[in-house]
Parts: structure tokens; sequence; C-alpha cells
């Protein structure tokens, strides 16, 4: 790729809540962040499940997604766990509609192949599809990801999108692929949560999600915008404005939307 083609962007969303999404109180206590509408609903719609919503809005554009999945149980990290199975009708019609499932898999299972090798199994099983993708559930820092990189080769993954270098803003670095240890890695460059925190007009979801664009444009081969954004906030404030930058990168010539398998096919040269 040179730096004339358009701009990969990765577009994927971490499923952190089970079916039912979060309980009533878990909502409430954090009503100033949705709209009154939301509030009044809860009893008929939980404003932290959107898989519907997003793929809707995905479709209605033309592009497709990756969504990572959690599938250990015996774990302490919230939110609570969940079964997977749950998701087994919206997985496979996601798998069957062009969207790609991912491991979203837990913290203590960075150091541990063989657990990688079960959580990928469970959800291999659920999905009727080789998966090739991991994140890990609350990132992962540079002290643990050749750790974690080596025992993602070694449970059969193709590539990773668990790592963000900087929490406080994006950098250049955050926007560039690389491969070691076997593994293709997609850095984290928009997080959804952690644009977020410095904002004070809505508005401004979309020009920084545009000035990552810009960044991205300086920037030699390798380069890919990874977007995380979370199933759970896009009734939010800030989050609820997906839709406009779903619109804005369906209609950038500057950028190309790709899933992280359709992303392998671009940087290995052969189709996946
Ligand atoms: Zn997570």
């Amino acid at each position: 790729m040179t730096p004339e083609e358009p701009i990969p962007v990765f577009l994927s969303h971490d499923v952190d809540w089970g079916k039912t999404g979060a309980p009533i109180p878990h909502v409430l206590a954090r009503r100033s962040r949705f709209d009154e509408a939301v509030i009044n609903n809860l009893d008929e719609k939980n404003p932290y499940q959107n898989i519907p919503e997003i793929l809707e809005i995905e479709e209605r554009h033309g592009l497709r997604s990756t969504f990572f999945f959690r599938t250990r149980m015996d774990t302490h990290h919230r939110p609570p766990p969940y079964d997977v199975k749950e998701y087994r009708s919206e997985i496979r019609s996601m798998v069957s509609g062009g969207w790609e499932v991912g491991l979203h898999s837990d913290h203590l299972s960075i150091q541990h192949p063989l657990s990688l090798v079960e959580e990928k199994k469970t959800l291999e099983k659920v999905s009727g599809t080789k998966i090739l993708g991991n994140r890990t559930h609350y990132t992962v820092g540079v002290d643990h990801q050749d750790l974690l990189l080596g025992n993602l080769k070694q449970a059969g993954f193709r590539y990773d999108s668990s790592i963000k270098y900087r929490r406080d803003r994006v950098t250049a670095r955050d926007c560039l692929g690389f491969e070691r240890e076997g593994i293709r890695v997609f850095p984290i460059s928009i997080m959804d949560a952690l644009i977020f925190t410095d904002l004070e007009d809505e508005g401004d979801v979309l020009r920084r999600v545009q000035q990552a664009v810009n960044l991205c444009k300086g920037l030699p081969s390798g380069r890919v915008l990874t977007i995380l954004w979370h199933n759970c906030s896009l009734k939010m404030r800030f989050g609820r404005r997906y839709s406009e930058v779903v619109e804005y990168l369906a209609s950038n010539e500057d950028v190309t939307v790709k899933t992280g398998e359709g992303l392998l096919g671009m940087f290995d040269g052969d189709p996946v």
C-alpha cells in the first residue's frame, strides 16, 4: 500500500455485556448519559444492548465490521461474564451477512495459551466459523504484548487488536499496524469512551474522528485507523453519534472500511 491509497479503517465493537444488557439499577445510576425517552422505555429496551441497531446502521451504509465476543465464565472482570451461546442466532446471522466475529478474550487468558485455545474453540462452535482475531478485554499494555502475541500464535489466531499505546489522545503509533510473533497487530486508534472524556459538545465526536483520519493521511504504509465503538455505548451521550461517524466514513473517498479479516487480506496480498 502506498500513502496515496485510501486509509484502511478497521471498524470494530466489543460486546462486554450479555444479551439482556445491564441491570436496570445500573442504567438508572447513569441516567444522565441517556435521553429521557431511553430511560422511560427501559422495560421494553435495554440501552446497553444495541447489536441490531449497529448492524442496521452499517447495512444502510454498505459497511461491515468486526464484533468481539467474550466467552470466559470464570472471570472476575466486570461487567459480569455472560454465556456466549445467548448470542448464537445473532452471531450466525452476522457471519452469514458478511460481518466478522472475533474473540474478546479475558484478561486472565493473556498468559495462558490453553485458555486462549479454549475460548477460541467455544466461539468457533457457537459461530460455526474460524476465529482469526482477538481483542483482550480491558486492552493490553506494552509489558504483556509479546507474551500475548506468542500465545495467540500458538492458539492459531492471525491478528490481534488489544493494544492502546496512548489513552489520552490519538497518536501516530496507535495508527500503525505491524507484524510480530507471527501475528498481525492493529493497535486501537480510537476508543469511544476515551475520546469522549474531554468533549463538551457532541458535535466534537465527528471532529475527533476527522482529526484522526487527517493524522493517518500523513503516515506511511502500514497505517490502519482502528475504531472501537462498544456495543453498550450506542444510546449514550456521545456514543449515539455513531451513525454520523459511519455516514462520514462511508462517504469519504480517503478511507476504506474493513473488518479485521478483510484487513489481513490487504496486508498479506492474498485472500484470507
Ligand atoms: Zn471489553
